[in-house]
């Protein structure tokens, strides 16, 4: 049984080499190789000790699941499908602007958590995601585009966990692929490049701000506890006034100083000037705490078995009036990929679900940018 050493950050790789009885310079040597150059074959690692060399192949690798589809938009954006096997498919899209290249990331397999507006929340949760299938997303997308434009300098420079999953429902698993992702003997990206969206699993947001503080996204959706409650189940456990609260904590450790809630907008659900003066009343009761928010309005992806409608355009516009009047900062995230939303966020093909019954999906799950309709505007990770 070999060890996919995609699985370590680097303090994991060091204890690996030291059970090996090797020296701690190797691991970094070889953490290099592998983050920075790409390397999958240690007789490609020239400057490793020969007999290391040899004796890696039979205790270690460095492999990324199959992938089954790839999707070019027109606009740059790319969305591939890995397959993790049992039917545990997962994506992760690419989108290139003038300014940055950010990488959507999933975390898991479907979801538990199974907000009503979300696909992968609709598919449920069939498994955790190691370590090795987060950070090999990063790892298997910015080497391929480097191979493919024959470029030796660093393409993904925004990383953002908004594909498949709740991250903090992962934390284990997370956390080595964040250190990763930050370490400059791997991807050397900032903290405020890359961007943890969660439901708000309160307890894993005050862990992630001790441990691996990056820019944070909370998934807000709604102004009050009875309608987020119905969009967002968690919010039974970790009501909106806690949820804040513990954004307020979180902003002490927080690489920005803004946190970004995303509220995607559903029509006639919460897109009413109501639901706006809602918000604002609430963004201003914790801003007296010291919280410092940024709204981001979604544009709702629709699928049909949510059963619930994209907000027009004319009433997103109207909301985020209001919100921008009462001086909360807010964007709309823009859409973009139009050309291949027939696959966009789309796992169109045999897949399992939880109960394990073979079923076709039709998701038009647009998590985020898990759905190549729409895309990271940006304030989220600029
Ligand atoms: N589980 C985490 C991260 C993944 S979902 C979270 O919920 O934050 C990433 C974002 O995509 C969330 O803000 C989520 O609300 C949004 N999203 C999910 N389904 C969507 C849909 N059908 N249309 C638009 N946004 C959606
Ligand atoms: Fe899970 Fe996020 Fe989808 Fe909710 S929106 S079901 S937390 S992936």
């Amino acid at each position: 049984m070999t060890v996919n050493l995609l699985d370590f950050d680097l303090e994991g790789l060091t204890a690996f080499f030291e059970s090996l009885g090797e020296k701690r310079f190797r691991a970094v040597q070889l953490f290099r190789w592998i983050h920075q150059k790409g390397a999958a074959e240690f007789n490609q690692m020239t400057d490793l000790a020969k007999s290391l060399r040899d004796k890696l192949p039979a205790l270690a690798c460095v492999s990324s699941p199959r992938v089954v589809s790839r999707s070019d938009s027109k606009d740059g954006t790319i969305k591939w499908l890995f397959d993790l096997g049992a039917g545990n498919i997962i994506e992760t899209v690419f989108i290139p602007e003038s300014d940055r290249a950010t990488l959507c990331i999933s975390s898991q397999a479907g979801c538990a958590v199974g907000c009503r507006f979300c696909s992968t929340g609709h598919q449920g949760f069939s498994r955790n995601l190691t370590t090795a299938e987060i950070v090999m997303q990063l790892w298997f997308v910015e080497h391929s585009l480097r191979r493919e434009l024959g470029c030796n300098e660093r393409i993904i420079s925004n990383v953002v966990m908004m594909g498949m999953g709740e991250p903090l429902q992962n934390y284990g698993q997370l956390l080595p692929a964040l250190r990763t992702m930050l370490d400059d003997h791997a991807y050397g990206l900032s903290r405020r490049r890359v961007t943890v969206s969660t439901s708000g699993v309160v307890p894993m947001m005050d862990r992630l701000g001790e441990d691996c503080p990056v820019a944070l996204a909370v998934s807000l959706h709604a102004p009050s506890n009875a309608l987020r409650s119905d969009l967002v189940p968690l919010n039974k456990k970790y009501p909106i006034d806690e949820l804040l609260q513990a954004c307020v904590r979180y902003q002490v450790h927080a690489p920005r100083d803004f946190i970004t809630f995303e509220y995607c907008m559903l029509d006639g659900v919460n897109d009413q000037p109501a639901h706006a003066r809602q918000l604002i009343a609430l963004m201003q009761k914790h801003q007296v705490d010291g919280l410092s928010a940024k709204i981001n309005l979604i544009p709702f992806n629709p699928f049909p078995a949510s059963g619930l409608k994209r907000s027009d355009h004319a009433a997103v516009v109207a909301f985020s009036e209001i919100l921008l009047d009462a001086g909360l900062i807010t964007t709309v995230r823009k859409t973009r990929g139009d050309d291949i939303d027939a696959a966009c966020g789309q796992l169109a093909g045999e897949i399992q679900d939880r109960t394990g019954a073979k079923k076709r999906m039709f998701s038009q799950r647009q998590g985020m940018l898990g759905n190549i309709k729409i895309v990271v505007d940006s304030g989220v990770d600029t």
